[in-house]
This record gives C-alpha cells, sequence and structure tokens, in this order.
C-alpha cells in the first residue's frame, strides 16, 4: 500500500466549488446527499465534474485501487469506484468523529460533516465530506472473478463499516506488510474483530494468490509476458501442497494457468512486481 499525498487542492476545490455553487444557484439551498447531485453536475460543453474529479484522483493514485493496488486506470468506469473514506453516510457524530485522530490527513483537511454543513447553509470551506477531495480515494470495484459483479474486495466490500483511513496515513508503506505467501497486515493494527484489511477484503484468497505468484514471479526475475505459464503455476502449486493448502485454493491457482481472464486481471497487480515488497 501506498501514501496517498493529497496535493491538488486548488485543482479539486475548484471544481467543488463550481458545483456547490450551480447546486446553490439552482435549489435555493444546500440539499441533503450532495454526492448524489454532484454526479449529475456538469457545465455544457465541459468534462462532467465527477469524471473531472476522477481524473485528478487517479493521478495522484499514479492509476491503481486505493487498498489493492490494482491498476484500474482505462479499465471500464464499472470497474472502478469513488470511496469515500468517512462514510458517505455517517449514522451520527460518532460515527463520523472516529476517522479523525487517527494520524491522516483527514486531521488536517478543510472539511466538515455534510450534516454540519447543511445546517450551516455557508459556502466552503470546510468542505462537506460527501463531496470534500480530500474524503475522496478512487477505488477499484473489487471483482475477482470472470463474469462475476460480486465485490470481493475493497470500496463496494467495505459498505459503511469503519476503516482506519490507511491511505492517508504517512509511510503506510513501511506499516502494511505482505508476505511471501500473500497475505497482508497492519502493524499497528489494534482491532482484533475487525481488522481493517479484513474489512476491505485485502486477504481475499485470489488476491492472496496473485500476490504470491507475483512474489514468485519477481524472485526468480521472470517477466509476467513472457514466462511459461504452466511451468510457473506448478511452482506455486508445489508450494501449496508442502503447506497443505485447501483444495479449493488449488484449484484458483489453476484459473490463472488456464484462463486469459485471470491472467490480466494478474498483470493488473503489477505493483507487486518487486520481491523486495515481501517479507
Ligand atoms: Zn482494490
Amino acid at each position: 500500500m501506498e501514501t496517498i499525498v493529497k496535493n491538488k487542492h486548488a485543482e479539486a476545490h475548484a471544481l467543488i466549488d463550481g458545483f456547490l455553487q450551480r447546486h446553490k444557484d439552482r435549489h435555493g439551498i444546500y440539499l441533503n446527499d450532495l454526492y448524489k447531485y454532484l454526479g449529475a453536475d456538469f457545465v455544457y460543453g465541459q468534462t462532467k465534474t465527477r469524471k473531472a474529479l476522477v481524473g485528478i484522483l487517479l493521478e495522484e493514485q499514479h492509476g491503481r485501487c486505493c487498498y489493492c493496488m490494482r491498476r484500474i486506470e482505462g479499465l471500464p468506469s464499472e470497474e472502478m469506484s469513488i470511496e469515500h473514506v468517512i462514510v458517505n453516510h455517517p449514522i451520527d457524530a460518532n460515527d463520523y468523529n472516529q476517522y479523525l485522530g487517527r494520524n491522516s490527513q483527514l486531521d488536517s483537511s478543510d472539511i466538515i460533516s455534510s450534516s454540519d454543513f447543511i445546517a450551516r447553509q455557508v459556502p466552503p470551506p470546510p468542505y462537506p465530506h460527501a463531496v470534500a477531495y480530500e474524503n475522496m480515494l478512487m477505488s477499484c470495484a473489487g471483482h475477482c472473478h470472470i463474469g462475476l459483479k460480486t465485490s470481493f474486495t475493497c470500496n463496494n466490500h467495505r459498505g459503511h463499516r469503519f476503516i482506519d483511513p490507511l491511505p492517508l496515513m504517512a509511510n503506510i508503506n513501511r506499516e502494511v506488510k505482505y508476505q511471501k505467501n500473500g497475505f497482508v497486515y497492519w502493524i499497528n493494527e489494534t482491532n482484533t474483530a475487525n481488522p481493517t484489511v479484513e474489512v476491505l477484503g485485502l486477504n481475499y484468497e485470489v488476491l492472496k494468490l496473485i500476490r504470491r505468484i507475483w512474489y514468485k514471479l519477481s524472485s526468480k526475475g521472470l517477466k509476467v509476458d513472457d514466462c511459461d505459464r504452466q511451468k510457473l503455476i506448478y511452482e506455486v502449486l508445489g508450494d501449496l501442497l508442502d503447506e497443505n493448502e485447501d483444495d479449493a485454493v488449488i484449484q484458483t491457482l489453476f484459473l490463472f494457468a488456464n484462463n486469459a481472464w485471470y491472467w490480466k486481471l494478474l498483470q493488473q497487480f503489477d505493483y507487486f512486481n518487486d520481491s523486495s515488497k515481501f517479507e
């Protein structure tokens, strides 16, 4: 995982300022569910506001999902989504406030809960969290199986559950650890019931296998485009058998050997093409 440095404030704020101004001009007041209105906002002849924001977010994330590091830039729009780190609809003030004071960039952001923003009816700053650039990240849709629109990981898998704002923390690249068997954990996790990496599904079997395959590829100096796929899979298989892995995991491994869709999925995780990323 990498720290996402939020430094495109001027560019992003200009977009959101324009949206909020048009919204207020049209409705007379700021209405609830600002994020929904953001999705429909545009100025004739210009890129839609939401799409322009997505471009800014993808650029600062180098085209990758904020959580699993899958390459999402260039994929169809249904393969990505805007993640609200502080959930779009917090249940109450406590639900909102629990995201603050966790040593992330949220602490220094000029944002306010959307309900307080609506109650005050004062133009930004501070920005309502539902449409605040500082609270938005790009996530993949978490699709890990061919033809299946289920979200196994990341934003859509998380839903409204609490997470620590990991990608907005400094040094997170050193604090999130990847093991050679593909397992991931955060060294500062204190929540044993719902660890953030589990809420995000980052140890879902397919992702673990993908990271494991990349460890194998990178440690052997193999290139994904011209490696002997079967040979590679058999090497990983050997490791899995040594560790008495479940049959289901082994069946999943064979998907990568036999199916181009899964091989393409693997390639989207080339962030892990670096054996030094594994411990
Ligand atoms: Zn993801």
